[in-house]
């Protein structure tokens, strides 16, 4: 059993039960309060959004969810605790670093020049694990890095070799965005040499290819997979997603599987709503699109109830325990 931080306080890994590993409440790219005619930030009005929208996946059982959305990009603990609070599902927010593409990396970037920004990235992720997130008392529950499209930058090797640390120190697990279904085993690879514990660390963004070999070598590594994007059919077919993740567990890997969306309930900027021709590409993009419609369909395959209970119960748990 470990302690979890989660927006509320810590809450024991036993106590998790199903749980999306990679969500957000609400989503944003850098630069939308840049904006002029970006619709004004309610987080009131936001909350209400979020806890409506949870409420179809806490009726399929969802306990808990992490807010992958790491400092970078607008990242709101005040507004985690309000749909946490309000919707009795448990949070857990990160600390991290988006990738150098689509975070913020200015401000490192320059430092790097004069100081060890490695340790610096390590000394924050450190601080919100431990001490809390600003000057709110709420601590990051796990660490959350990315990498870029074919290859790893310099920028995102530091935080990556970062989050190592913090998480050998730590003990929280690290998740990760991966781009294009690329970098998976060197990210595996980058954080194991740095020190990490590889049953703490889950590898995201994996159902971005449909290449079960690269699939294959990213679980030798020892660490967790996320087919964490179900529903983003304007990237990739679940139709090929669903054929990697039964195969895989039909091989025995249902223990190092997590399921999750990507979804958020609410867009930052211009319109707060994805426009029509997107949700006709992805019409099933919800919280609750895996209970509605992914596991039935494991289900049919043959996947047991059991084997959905490791992913969406078991997995988590052992993940956060180190197990
Ligand atoms: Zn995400």
């Amino acid at each position: 059993m470990a302690m979890i931080n989660t927006v509320l306080g810590p809450v024991s890994s036993d106590e998790l039960g199903v749980t999306l590993m990679h969500e957000h409440i609400v989503s944003a790219q850098p630069g939308w309060e840049c904006d002029a005619l970006a619709v004004p930030y309610d987080r009131e009005a936001i909350a209400k959004v979020c806890v409506e929208a949870l409420e179809e996946a806490k009726a399929y059982g969802v306990k808990s969810l992490v807010d992958a959305a790491p400092n970078d990009l607008h990242r709101d603990v005040a507004l985690d605790k309000m749909v946490s609070e309000r919707s009795g599902i448990n949070i857990i927010c990160a600390t991290g670093l988006y990738h150098e593409a689509g975070g913020k990396p200015s401000y490192l970037n320059f430092r790097s020049r004069i100081f060890d920004t490695t340790t610096e990235i390590y000394e924050t992720f450190m601080k919100e694990i431990t001490q809390g997130i600003g000057d709110t008392e709420v601590k990051a529950g796990v660490i959350k890095v990315a990498t870029g499209d074919r290859q790893i930058s310099v920028y995102e090797e530091r935080v990556l070799r970062a989050a190592a640390r913090a998480q050998r120190e730590s003990g929280v697990p690290i998740i990760t965005h991966t781009e294009a279904g690329t970098m998976g085993p060197e990210q595996a690879d980058l954080l194991i040499s740095e020190g990490a514990d590889p049953k703490r660390i889950m590898i995201g963004h994996i159902g971005g290819n449909a290449n079960l070999q690269y699939h294959t070598s990213v679980l030798e590594k020892g660490v967790y997979i996320a087919f964490d994007q179900l529903g983003v059919e304007a990237f990739f077919p679940d139709t090929l997603r669903k054929a990697c993740i039964i195969g895989l567990i039909g091989v025995g890997y249902a223990n190092r599987i997590m399921l999750s969306h990507d979804h958020s309930a609410y867009r930052l900027g211009r319109s707060t709503e994805w426009p029509d021709f997107v949700r006709a590409l992805m019409p099933n993009w919800s919280y609750a699109h895996v209970f509605k419609n992914i596991i039935p369909a494991l289900k049919q395959a043959g996947v047991s109830d059991e084997k959905v209970n490791t992913m969406m119960v078991e997995n988590p748990r052992r993940l956060f325990a180190g197990e």
